[in-house]
């Protein structure tokens, strides 16, 4: 926290019918650190503003018809009043726009992901943020989970042993069925190119599996082979995908992404086998990981529950058997936010003080926030290049191809 007043966030989407900006505003508030000040919540600016009055309870003047609006009224209001950054929960071709125009207007950024429709976007947003010393927090929200966290540690600390093999599954069934065609909100622009990006299932999910098995393995993948399909009659982009993987160092893994698996809900599940040891997690049921041995039975770790790292404590708030889930781990992001934007005021009072180098205290100010353990601008275009090297190897009938590494 920064003293002891509460950062002020801008959320652009999130209107009537959204799905994920409220999301993001119940996350941002759980800890206490951050308010809900303002917004553009729709494209249609009469929406826009209704919706920040009727469902967010703001004031008028700070419900606004537009973010052009929005950002050019917060930046002029007294820094006392002003937002403190702006959280971007609206469908992925807009990301772009939005990010650039608030880095531009000297706004820290949180943004769902994927960060982009393509990796030259995702590039200029990553130049704009090194160069501002903006804070960007990319919103892979499954990287939140203790139990995730307890399995990067388990695999850093050697438990595993050398990693051989990792299974990621990320299947839902809600896209099953043609309900894009029939205009349902989150469907239909999903499985528009133009609104989604090159890559439908994949981008959409597919993405956030990419994500958890780098952040809990660190490995990086170096090449995959894929295979994407649309199994709906008249999707322009795929709903089903399966990927082979090549990790640096000789890990081998698949990554299986599908929204047409009838019956799925959230069904994301990891499993990393080493020379030693296993484990399996899966977001359904988050708060259990299990650790599988060879010579002896598996064990079961809990959230809050005896034997696990401080990594995983810190990410807790409840005593074991109070199960915590999606919003508490989409929390953990906001709060390394939160203590990232107090890093670099910190940072700042101290260059000021002390006649720093300013560039010397930006760089702290970098390597503590990457400390901070949230997804980044680099994570960022990460996925972007991720998704892209998916879609071209699926395109040339599932070649292997290397992931540009940024
Ligand atoms: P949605 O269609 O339910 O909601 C999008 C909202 O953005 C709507 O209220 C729409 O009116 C508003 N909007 C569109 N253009 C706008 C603009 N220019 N200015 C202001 N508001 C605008 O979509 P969703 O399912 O909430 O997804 C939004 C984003 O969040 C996507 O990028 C998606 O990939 C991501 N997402 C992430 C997660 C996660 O777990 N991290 C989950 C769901 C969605």
């Amino acid at each position: 926290m920064v003293g002891v007043r509460k950062l002020r966030m801008g959320l652009v989407g999130g209107g009537d019918g959204a799905f994920i900006g409220a999301v993001h505003r119940m996350a941002a508030e759980l800890d206490g650190q951050i308010a809900l000040a303002c917004g553009a919540f729709s494209s249609d600016p009469a929406r826009s503003r209704a919706a920040g009055t009727a469902r967010y309870g703001l004031p008028a003047a700070r419900s606004y018809g537009s973010t052009a609006e929005m950002f050019a009224t917060e930046a002029a209001l007294p820094s006392g009043e002003r937002m403190d950054f702006v959280t971007i929960a609206t469908p992925n071709h807009t990301h772009f726009d939005i990010a650039h125009a608030a880095l531009a207007a000297g706004f820290d950024v949180v943004c769902d992901k994927p960060a982009t429709l393509d990796v030259a976007q995702a590039r200029s947003l990553r130049d704009l943020v090194r160069m501002g010393d903006r804070i960007f927090v990319l919103t892979h929200n499954y990287t939140g989970y203790p139990m995730v966290k307890e399995a990067r540690r388990l695999v850093r600390e050697g438990r595993l042993g050398p990693i051989r093999r990792v299974c990621v599954e990320y299947l839902q069934g809600w896209l099953a069925k043609p309900i894009d065609a029939e205009g349902q909100k989150q469907a239909s622009w999903r499985t528009d190119p133009a609104r989604s990006g090159a890559a439908g299932c994949m981008g959409d999910i597919g993405s956030h599996a990419e994500s958890l098995v780098e952040y809990v393995t660190g490995l990086r993948i170096e090449s995959l082979c894929a295979d994407l399909h649309a199994f709906v009659p008249g999707r322009r982009l795929d709903d089903d995908g399966s990927v082979l993987l090549r990790f640096a160092g000789g890990a081998r893994g698949t990554l299986v992404a599908s929204q047409v698996a009838i019956g799925e809900e959230n069904n994301l599940r990891l499993r990393v086998y080493g020379e030693h040891g296993a484990l399996d997690w899966s977001q359904q049921e988050p708060n259990t990981l299990t650790l599988r041995h060879d010579d002896r039975p598996a064990e079961v770790r809990r959230t809050g529950g005896p034997g696990v790292g401080p990594d995983a404590v810190a990410a807790t708030r409840l005593p074991s058997g109070h199960p915590e889930g999606f919003l508490e781990a989409f929390a953990n992001l906001y709060r390394g936010f939160a203590a990232a934007y107090a890093a670099r005021e910190g940072k700042a009072a101290y260059a000021a003080r002390e006649g720093k180098a300013a560039h010397a205290a930006r760089e702290e100010t970098a390597a503590y926030a990457a400390g901070l353990d949230v997804p980044g601008i680099d994570d960022a275009l990460r996925g972007m290049q991720f998704i892209e090297t998916v879609v071209e190897s699926s395109r040339r009938g599932g070649v292997w191809l290397s992931v540009p590494s940024q």
